[in-house]
């Protein structure tokens, strides 16, 4: 169990604790605010990422005092975790509002409005997350064309997560002020600043899912689709085996490498049953 699971999830799954996506949390005034500014500030996020790009470059001291800093920060106010679609599923089985979005990274990264973050409420009109977001008018990723919020069905959702399973996307559930999570993001690593700081600068902002993948040999043929999917350089292949290897250090349990396997030959095991990941957030 991550940390999250132990301080907020009452040693279960954090993410699957409703009330961590209640209306109630919301009445904090300050965490109303960080949600609104969140929202209005792209240019000083991307001021920000700027910055880890010089960070890179400094003394390795420099950078693992930065990082623990970044990361403790993060932890209380806007923090992640990777999950997989089954637990997705579970997630949407107690929310009564999906709403999608534009992708607040992609507008950053791409400058494109790309509709891949799903706000989550336990209200059937969006509560007051949909207000604030509501509430946020033209100054929402720039323009009115973000505001006509788009209202999902359960298994609308679903199906729009398994196509971005199959555009090699992964899913993470994010806090505005831990423990509230306001919702989930289908992430790559090109566009996605958390995977970015996570995997690229190594300042982790968001956990590794409670779950690693594992292939089995007897199904495996070697195909490589798998490959194509993992965010994370986690697959690998074994040219005298004929058969994909996956770096248990390396996989951040997603579960998205599945979605192209036409043998079924990947599964995912619980991270606390693999002595070699069960430590690795
Ligand atoms: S190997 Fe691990 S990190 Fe890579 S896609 Fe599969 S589950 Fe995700
Ligand atoms: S997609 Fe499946 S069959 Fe193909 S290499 Fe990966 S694990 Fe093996």
């Amino acid at each position: 169990m991550c940390e999250f699971c132990l301080k907020h999830g009452e040693g279960r799954k954090w993410y699957l604790q409703a009330s961590n996506y209640s209306d109630d949390l919301l009445s904090d005034i300050r965490r109303r605010k960080f949600i609104e500014e969140f929202f209005t500030k792209s240019d000083e996020i991307e001021k920000y990422i700027g910055r880890l790009d010089q960070l890179a470059r400094a003394p390795a001291i420099v950078r693992a005092v930065v990082a623990r800093f970044i990361t403790a920060r993060s932890k209380k106010t806007h923090f992640g975790q990777v999950v997989p679609i089954e637990d997705i599923e579970q997630i949407f089985g107690f929310v009564n509002s999906i709403t999608r979005v534009a992708c607040f990274c992609r507008h950053i990264t791409l400058k494109k409005e790309k509709r891949y973050c799903y706000g989550l409420s336990l209200s059937p009109d969006g509560g007051k997350l949909g207000q604030i977001i509501n509430g946020l008018d033209k100054s929402f990723l720039g323009g009115p064309d973000n505001l006509a919020l788009e209202k999902l069905t359960k298994q609308q959702a679903i199906d729009a997560f398994r196509d971005h399973e199959k555009e090699g996307l992964c899913h993470t559930v994010w806090t505005f002020y831990t423990p509230f999570i306001a919702g989930i993001c289908n992430c790559d690593r090109a566009d996605c600043l958390a995977m970015r700081c996570t995997v690229t600068h190594q300042i982790p902002v968001m956990f590794r899912a409670e779950y690693i993948a594992c292939v089995d040999p007897d199904r495996c043929t070697g195909c490589r689709g798998c490959m194509r999917l993992c965010q994370f350089g986690a697959i690998s292949y074994s040219a005298a085996n004929q058969k994909a290897v996956i770096d248990k250090t390396r996989c951040y349990g997603c579960g998205i490498c599945r979605s192209l396997c036409p043998t079924d030959a990947i599964h995912l095991d619980k991270r606390a049953d693999v002595p070699a990941a069960a430590e690795l957030w």
